[in-house]
């Protein structure tokens, strides 16, 4: 008899298609799946982001098992849990006198590394989930003197078709971003995302998680994620009926209280594989096909999809493994607690920390004008703020989760995915949102102790940054502004923002 081959899948991979699976044979080859404490405790996990992957997991382990595959299984709580994915491979391997493994290439470098050091042949495969191929990103990036994800994004409509007419775009424009820009409004037509019961699988990882967890970051219920790709369907068609003809045109709006807005909570379902991103391109494209969403709405949300998404998987694998520990702008200041306790009086923070501890969510300009934003003009360091986002948030991992923070975000990374630091002082947190009415501080105080902290630190960094952003072309007139200010305010400017600094290094509530 010939041996068995160990078919590895990770918690990410629970796609059907998954490139391991495709080149492994049922009647031979036994699929691996493993939950272990090194995947819970790399970095602090928010409890729903654990429970979701694991109720995933179980499904669809159900799901090969009744597709005719062998599958080894381990609990978290299995008494025989070695711990780690190369020690479970390692375990099932003299269980199974298997000496190969299938592995579908994972979306870190921690993992690839680990695979590649184990003492059994390991054949990865690159995961074919997505529309570039490492090979696609790497003839696309070479010789160009700057990377852009626009320049990108065309070439992905054009590999895929989406909203194509012949070899123009549809309607003439690549990007509607434009359109896309309206402040909250006061009323949502949208009820959020669909909330499911969990089934007595979902029910028995709950409970697992609860007692194991105690204390970790997050709310773990009400937990309503899908668990499954029916399940991930439902919420999906649901959200193109009701909510994607108004997705384009709130896509940076933020409204108090409201979590998800027209946001479409796909990441986490396409990153894991309950959602394919071609089908749900599709699908949004047949929206506007037949009319039920607009242009702009359809094109912003696919250019999400094959422009940023497969974009930021460019860029970390092309970067490669130290990208994580990119700092360009020196910043060491430590994470301040209310990232995790929302203990503050500013209330943009405040909210999206509260939602982020309530859903493993956030969306994407809480993330990036918000905590992103403020954390950039604080000048926190950027490995402690990849490793806050790459725990809290449902969806992050770090092929696209770092391109995120360290890139677009802190610009930790020199400029290589933003041609500009992502800053704004409470102006623009004001006009997208309705944050401010309630908040304790002032957004048109611009000095004093009622001043909006994101109004002095915006100077600060501007300032402090004078050397490498002045001749920047795209911030020249931020430079102007700053010049024309009367010496004494500057001053002002800068003292108020050096001691609320000082009071956020010595802990006090700010
Ligand atoms: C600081 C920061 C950290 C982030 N961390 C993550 C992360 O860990 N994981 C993650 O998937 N996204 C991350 N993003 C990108 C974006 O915020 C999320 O993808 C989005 O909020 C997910 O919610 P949604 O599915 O409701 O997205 P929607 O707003 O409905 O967008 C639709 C789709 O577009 C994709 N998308 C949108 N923007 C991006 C982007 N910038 N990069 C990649 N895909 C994008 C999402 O996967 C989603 O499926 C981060 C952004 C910032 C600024
Ligand atoms: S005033 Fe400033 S801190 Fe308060 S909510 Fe507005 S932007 Fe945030």
């Amino acid at each position: 008899m010939v041996a068995p081959r160990l078919v590895l899948i990770l918690g990410d991979q629970c796609s059907p298609d998954i490139a391991a699976l495709a080149e492994a044979d049922r009647d031979r080859d036994i699929v691996v799946m493993a939950e272990v404490a090194e995947e819970t405790e790399y970095v602090p996990h928010h409890v729903k982001k654990i429970a979701f992957l694991f109720a995933v997991m179980r499904h669809f382990a159900e799901d090969l098992r009744a597709d005719g595959w062998t599958v080894e299984y381990t609990k978290l709580d299995d008494p025989e849990n070695s711990g780690s994915i190369d020690g479970e491979l390692l375990r099932y391997a003299i269980k199974h006198d298997a000496c190969e493994v299938l592995a579908t290439e994972p979306g870190e470098f921690r993992l690839i590394e680990r695979l590649e050091a184990m003492p059994l042949d390991v054949l990865s495969f690159e995961d074919r989930r997505f529309i570039a191929r490492h090979e696609d990103f790497e003839t696309w990036a070479d010789g160009r003197k700057q990377l852009r994800m626009e320049y990108f994004y065309r070439d992905m409509r054009r590999k895929t078709g989406l909203l194509m007419d012949g070899d123009q775009p549809e309607g003439g424009k690549w990007n509607y971003d434009h359109d896309n820009r309206k402040p909250a409004p006061d009323a949502l037509t949208y009820s959020g995302p669909m909330c499911f019961t969990p089934d007595t699988i979902t029910e028995e990882v709950l409970t697992l998680v609860e007692t194991r967890f105690t204390g970790s970051f997050g709310a773990l219920t009400p937990f309503w994620f899908a668990a499954t790709r029916a399940q991930a369907k439902q919420h999906l068609t649901r959200w193109l009926k009701e909510a994607l003809p108004s997705f384009g045109d709130y896509q940076d709006a933020m409204l108090s209280g409201e979590r998800f807005l027209y946001h479409s909570i796909t990441s986490l379902y396409i990153h894991v594989g309950l959602l394919d991103p071609l089908e749900v391109c599709q699908a949004a494209e047949e929206a506007y096909k037949s009319g039920q969403a607009p242009l702009n709405a359809v094109e912003g949300f696919i250019r999400q999809i094959i422009g940023w998404r497969e974009y930021m998987r460019g860029i970390y694998f092309h970067e490669g493994p130290d990208y994580t520990t990119r700092n360009t702008l020196n910043h060491s200041r430590h994470l301040p607690s209310f990232f995790w306790d929302a203990n503050t009086d500013m209330a943009c923070i405040r909210d999206t920390v509260e939602a982020t501890r309530d859903e493993a969510y956030a969306h994407h300009i809480q993330r990036l004008m918000v905590t992103g934003n403020f954390a950039l003009l604080a000048g926190i360091d950027p490995a402690e703020v990849h490793e806050w986002y790459l725990a809290v948030y449902a969806d992050a991992y770090e092929w696209v989760e770092a391109p995120n923070v360290i890139g677009m975000s802190q610009f930790a990374d020199g400029g290589i995915v933003g041609s500009k630091p992502y800053i704004s002082s409470g102006n623009y947190i004001n006009k997208m949102s309705n944050y401010c009415k309630g908040c304790a501080y002032n957004v048109k105080d611009k000095t004093g102790d009622t001043a909006c902290p994101f109004n002095t630190l915006y100077w600060h960094f501007l300032d402090r940054h004078r050397d490498r952003f002045e001749n920047n072309p795209r911030m020249a007139q931020m430079y102007r502004t700053w010049d024309r200010m009367a010496e004494d305010r500057r001053k002002t400017v800068l003292s108020d923002a050096t001691l609320f600094l000082d009071r956020l290094d010595e802990g006090q509530r700010v």
